[in-house]
């Protein structure tokens, strides 16, 4: 039988699945990125995730259809990576990095959140929508464009590059180099910068203690815990996420006119606890209020999207 390999890399970690012509998938325990050692390292680093979870699963290498990547950032959907901001790659040609180590396997590169809206149209939560919009929320901020039934990536790749969309001034520059990028409100890491922020003048929440006053320690989950318990610093910093975001699904909604727009990535673990927020500001923002609007719903695959979609490579390309 046939196995697809799919691999996607994230900001801080690297998934791997090994996918079966059933489509039943096994992973690779997660390995981390480790993006500040150079994408040399990172890559020998998958490649050896590869080769032990197809030694575990007793698949050999010849039993392998392909290799399918999702890369965060730019691609050219071939070779070459033209920029990963938030693992600092910049013009790698990934192909050959990865024929070095399976010279005789095809390898299939694509946009990490462009492969995790193919997963969610084929199996999740798209499925049977015509147009549809995935943004993921992880370390940066991705998008996935479904148009009539089909990925769509634009002239150059760039037609999907949700976080990068100019929506305010921003106290920090984005990774892109940019100011006000969608990503800097809406990503984990804005939401964690943001908080650290606010921690200098504001002694008393939930949040300091549960940081032992260190605000190295602050995680996303951790924010949205402290929503969750009403805090007033964690409401602050949730409120301006889900105003941003808003703002983000407006202007793509008067882009793409989606029937659905799915929300992934690791944020969208905290989906419950924002989604009522996230709809009313974005009704109080839409711009044809008396027209019909695409509706909003959680990733179905969870984290597991970005590398189910990347194996689905091999089986499109
Ligand atoms: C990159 C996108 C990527 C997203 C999520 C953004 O900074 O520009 O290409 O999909 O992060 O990883
Ligand atoms: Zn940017």
């Amino acid at each position: 039988s046939r196995f697809y390999i799919g691999v996607d890399i994230g900001g801080t970690e690297v998934k791997t699945a090994l996918v079966d012509e059933n489509d039943k998938a096994v992973f690779a325990q997660n390995i981390p990125t480790e993006s500040e050692k150079g994408y040399v390292h990172t890559i020998n680093m998958i490649a050896n995730q590869i080769k032990t979870l197809l030694d575990d699963n007793k698949v050999s290498l010849s039993m392998v259809n392909s290799i399918g990547i999702g890369i965060p950032g730019l691609t050219d959907g071939k070779s070459k990576v033209y920029m990963a901001p938030n693992i600092s790659w910049v013009d790698i040609d990934i192909k050959a990095e990865m024929d070095r180590h399976f010279p005789k396997t095809r390898v299939f590169i694509a946009n990490d959140a462009s492969v995790a809206a193919l997963a969610e149209h084929h199996f999740g939560a798209i499925k049977g929508a015509k147009n549809a919009v995935m943004i993921t929320l992880g370390t940066g901020v991705g998008g996935g464009v479904i148009i009539n039934d089909k990925l769509y990536s634009g002239t150059n790749g760039i037609a999907s590059e949700i976080g990068h969309l100019i929506v305010g001034e921003n106290f920090y520059n984005c990774n892109c180099g940019n100011n006000g990028c969608l990503e800097t409100y809406c990503s984990a890491t804005a939401i964690i910068k943001y908080a650290q922020r606010l921690f200098v003048d504001s002694p008393c929440s939930k949040i300091i203690d549960m940081t032992d006053s260190k605000p190295e320690n602050i995680t996303a989950k951790l924010i949205f815990d402290a929503y969750k318990e009403k805090d007033l610093m964690a409401k602050i910093i949730v409120k301006r996420f889900v105003t941003y975001l808003s703002i983000g699904i407006i202007n793509l909604m008067n882009v793409y006119d989606p029937e659905v727009f799915v929300i992934g990535g690791g944020v969208s673990k905290a989906y419950d606890l924002f989604i009522d927020e996230l709809e009313k500001e974005v009704d109080e923002r839409l711009t044809f209020k008396n027209a019909p609007r695409g509706k909003i719903v959680k990733a179905k695959l969870g984290n597991d999207a970005g590398a189910i979609g990347a194996a689905m490579l091999g089986l499109y390309m």
